[in-house]
């Protein structure tokens, strides 16, 4: 079996694992550049790809490449390339090759596209939508700047700048911004960061040497969402190369979106320079919602996922859980799971005693990572040393990607230090299994219980 094939036999089964859209976006145009003894090198056509395959697809790849070859793959790793090469050596048969005719190849990573941002795969969450928001007096601004920047993007508010507390909606409205654009126009190029993510692919990038395709492939997007900047705090090299990439787009009327905990003069260790930017569009804040939106909003969930609860039981739990929508839907979420669970009606009186032992609870603050992976070694009995450990058994790997999974989303750890909490991993370990997971919990009933139910014990 030539390169070629091997490779068009595991497309075919990746196939079947993603997405049509993903599919097209991150595998399309990839190939094997090398194999020497169960070592594979897959090129692919610039860095988001890499990031993608790397944190997302690494396992499937690598499964699909054993399936194929019935042989042990020991390393599966990605580089950028172009196919130029490959197509001059007659390796490949596929007239869909990109235009290949264009200026000599100057460096690898030649002529960036950038793919992550075709239509649909912007990064971006299906359900974030603004079909999906609910408005009230606590987002109405936001929202209203939202949907005219939308409308018009790079021409009103530039860049739009959302603020707020955690679980207030910004990330979902700013997406919902994305989502409308790339509605009206496939074609426009949408792309959503965490400004983590910006950072992880900045430092790769230059340690790579593979700094200017960075900084080319972020200039050719249209609409750049960067949520929670606040976490570029005291990073200066990558707030340098933000505001170079900031001005770039700004110049060029595209539009960039960026949300934070809090407006741009509070964000500690921020360069002057870049707040002074952030402060040249509009700044718009998301406040807590009232009772009338709470109530709004948890009418829409429920309708959404065909809970049928009475009007008291809502509007019991609109006037007691009253912090962030978050919480709101996380509340909804374990009434209903605690209702399957004994098998009982929800009235009044058992959603009363269930959210004041979830009110009881110990702040979030208060929870520490080694609690969450003892509750998750506790919860799928297994010990502590075999969770922390190198074995590669479908056992203990799927409790493990829970653990960092749930200390990202409980605690709001770094990567880096949920890597170390899991006995030294990588940060990139622990990024995939958090994508993994939340890939997951979409897909997969038993994941969603489970991790429901170590929510649960976790809080207890
Ligand atoms: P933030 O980014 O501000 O922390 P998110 O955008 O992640 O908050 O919102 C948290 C959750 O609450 C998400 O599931 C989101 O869909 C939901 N949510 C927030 N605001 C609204 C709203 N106005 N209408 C409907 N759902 C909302
Ligand atoms: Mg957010």
């Amino acid at each position: 079996m030539t390169n070629d094939e091997l490779w068009q036999a595991t497309l075919g089964e990746l196939e079947l694992l993603v997405s049509k859209a993903n599919f097209s976006t991150w595998l399309k145009e990839t190939f094997i550049s090398e194999i020497d003894a169960g070592r594979v090198v897959v090129g692919v056509p610039n860095l988001f790809t890499k990031g993608w395959l790397e944190t997302k697809y690494h396992q499937n790849i690598c499964k699909a490449l054993e399936n194929i070859t019935g042989q042990v793959i020991s390393e599966v790793i990605y580089r950028v390339e172009s196919s130029r090469g490959r197509a001059a050596a007659g390796a490949t048969k596929n007239s869909a090759a990109p235009k290949q005719t264009a200026a000599p190849a100057a460096n690898v990573g030649d002529a960036p596209r950038v793919d992550a941002v075709s239509k649909g795969d912007s990064n971006l969450n299906p359900s974030y939508t603004f079909d999906t928001f609910i408005v009230g007096k606590g987002n109405e601004l936001a929202r209203a700047a939202a949907m005219a920047v939308a409308d018009r993007p790079g021409q009103v508010y530039n860049p739009l700048f959302i603020y707020g507390g955690v679980g207030l909606g910004k990330t979902h409205l700013m997406q919902a911004v994305g989502h409308k654009i790339l509605e009206k126009d496939p074609k426009k190029k949408v792309l959503y960061v965490t400004s983590e993510q910006f950072t992880n692919e900045f430092i790769q990038a230059i340690q790579k040497g593979n700094g200017e395709a960075f900084k080319r492939s972020y200039r050719t997007i249209d609409v750049l969402l960067v949520d929670d900047i606040q976490f570029l705090t005291g990073k200066e090299g990558t707030q340098e190369e933000f505001f170079h990439t900031f001005n770039a787009l700004h110049q060029t009327k595209k539009q960039v979106i960026i949300t934070s905990d809090r407006p741009p003069k509070s964000i500690p260790a921020i360069e002057h320079r870049l707040i002074s930017r952030f402060e040249w569009g509009m700044v718009a804040d998301i406040a807590q919602p009232d009772l009338e939106t709470r109530r709004a909003i948890l009418e829409a969930k429920c309708a959404e996922k065909s809970y049928k609860l009475s009007i008291d039981v809502l509007n019991y739990i609109a006037t007691h859980v009253q912090s962030n929508v978050r919480e709101l839907e996380g509340a909804l979420n374990r009434i209903m799971a605690n209702a399957q669970l004994k098998n009982e009606v929800v009235n009044v009186e058992t959603v009363k005693q269930l959210l004041a032992s979830l009110t009881n609870q110990p702040r979030r603050g208060g929870l520490t990572p080694k609690q969450v992976v003892q509750t998750v070694a506790g919860f799928f009995d297994i010990r502590m040393e075999d969770l922390l450990g190198t074995s590669r058994k479908k056992e203990l790997v799927v409790p493990r990607q829970i653990s960092m999974y749930l200390i990202r989303e409980e605690i709001k750890a770094s990567f880096p230090a949920i890597g170390m909490e899991l006995g030294g991993r990588d940060h990139t370990t622990a990024m995939h299994a958090c994508l993994k997971i939340a890939q997951e919990l979409e897909n997969s009933e038993k994941i969603r219980q489970d991790v429901a139910l170590i929510r649960q014990r976790l809080y207890n």
